[in-house]
């Protein structure tokens, strides 16, 4: 007799024990019970049982188990835009393994269904901001991949899927930071040179305020290869085409530990525990409640107005160094931003609104966005991006079971699909 599993049972506290593997065929489970007067009987189990003391709550039938959780070749945490494109780059490299992913929320709950659907490059002060902390290179090699990214999310979706709309983007200076427009209209050569081996052609130009907004500069810096998309479409159809391919997606399910074995990992969820061969962790914003990286969670604010009767404006705006975003989606207006009124209570996993922020955003609709315009806000949300000291995703190895590719900061919706793709990669 060969004893395989020496663990204590944390849903069943008065069980703890010693048992034999009941997933070999020969294996006879058993169970180790503490009795009152402090002795300890050791009794056989059926192995029906034993799933039902090891998976606790869930009490998953052997079926269940067998059907989804046995022999997982690939299991991906997290199904925002890089997990499922990592599971969907896997599969087409192993046509024949068993793939699932796990979701802590009903739907996605990170940042990849509550963005803003910017489909951007990055706004010229933005990409002079990363050239003081990064090497002209590298903030190519970022634009690039921002680029080649949405590139990838387009042929793999199709733009009717994800509502693509090249309506261009625009930088707009507030009135008390002139210093800003100069910097960036003087820099207007340097960043078009810099940029021109991936657009192609001039990215950036000068643009009159044309759609009429207060309170800003009145010359705008655009750059007409910026898109947006529908970021609900995109996420659903890319949920839709993992399911096509025969990947299980398990909503409601929570990764808490997982601990390395000789050939495989084992996985610990809120519901259930199970072996796979590899592990990839796509947990965004959330990566530090499982590994240790440099990322932490940044709170992104968001609201959108009821629909505007004859919108006049069409496009992705950045405000006030990006701090500020908005765009058209359809008739509304969807604004964003405000996390430098607050980085500190912002600095959070936890998702919700502040008043100070959501005031701001309305302020600035009134004041500068829809001046001359009455609005109603429909709906007001938030989301978890993961941040950290470097603006730069991490993609890599953890072990020789255990990849990570996370924190991709403001640029998910850009790289994320080039994201997951590296990050099955790395197999
Ligand atoms: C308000 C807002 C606006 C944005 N606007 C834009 C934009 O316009 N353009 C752009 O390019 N980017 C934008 N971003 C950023 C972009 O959305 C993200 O970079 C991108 O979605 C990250 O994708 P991801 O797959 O890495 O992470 P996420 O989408 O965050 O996915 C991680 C998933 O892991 C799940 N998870 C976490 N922990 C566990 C666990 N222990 N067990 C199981 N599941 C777990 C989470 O629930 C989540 O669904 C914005 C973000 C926000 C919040």
């Amino acid at each position: 007799m060969v004893l395989r599993y020496i663990f204590k049972c944390n849903r069943s506290p008065e069980v703890s024990g010693l048992y034999l593997d009941p997933r070999s065929s020969r294996g006879q489970a058993f169970c180790l019970e503490q009795l009152k007067n402090n002795s300890i009987s050791i009794r056989p189990i059926s192995k029906l049982k034993w799933y039902s003391l090891y998976f606790g709550d869930m009490n998953l039938s052997y079926w269940e188990y067998n059907t989804w959780l046995a022999n997982i070749d690939f299991t991906i945490v997290g199904s925002g835009i890089v997990g499922l494109s990592c599971a969907l780059q896997l599969r087409l490299r192993y046509p024949k393994a068993k793939i699932i992913v796990l979701e802590k929320g009903i739907l996605p709950q990170g940042a990849s269904t509550k963005n803003a659907g910017f489909a951007c490059f990055g706004s010229i002060s933005e990409i002079l901001s990363d050239l003081e902390h990064h090497s002209e290179e590298e903030v190519q090699r970022l634009i690039r991949q921002r680029y080649n990214g949405i590139a990838l999310l387009r042929n793999t979706l199709g733009d009717t899927q994800i509502d693509y709309q090249n309506y261009g983007g625009h930088e707009l200076f507030i009135s008390e930071n002139p210093g800003l427009y100069q910097k960036c209209s003087e820099q207007l050569p340097f960043i078009n040179a810099l940029t021109e081996p991936i657009f192609g052609k001039a990215g950036f130009r000068e643009h009159s305020n044309s759609f009429g907004f207060k309170n800003i500069l009145p010359t705008y810096i655009t750059n007409s290869h910026e898109s947006q998309i529908d970021t609900g479409k995109m996420m659903r159809a890319l949920v839709q085409k993992v399911l096509k391919s025969d990947i299980t997606i398990l909503n409601g399910v929570s990764v808490t530990h997982f601990s390395e074995k000789k050939a495989a990992v084992a996985v610990q969820t809120d519901q259930f525990e199970f072996d796979t061969r590899k592990l990839f962790i796509a947990t965004n914003g959330f990566a530090t409640h499982l590994i240790e990286e440099p990322v932490r969670p940044a709170r992104a604010q968001v609201l959108i107005t009821k629909p505007i009767a004859r919108l006049h404006i069409k496009g992705t705006f950045h405000l006030d160094q990006g701090y500020y975003y908005f765009r058209n989606v359809g008739n509304s207006i969807l604004l964003g931003g405000g996390r430098n009124l607050n980085f500190k209570g912002e600095t959070t996993f936890a998702l919700g609104e502040t008043y100070q922020i959501q005031q701001r955003l309305e302020q600035l609709l009134k004041t500068a966005i829809l001046p001359r315009t009455p609005f109603e806000i429909e709906h007001r949300w938030s989301g978890i991006m993961g941040v950290g000291p470097q603006k730069k995703p991490i993609v890599k190895v953890i072990s020789d079971n255990i990849f990570c590719g996370v924190r991709l900061g403001g640029m998910g919706i850009a790289i994320g699909s080039s994201i997951g793709k590296e990050l099955s990669d790395l197999l």
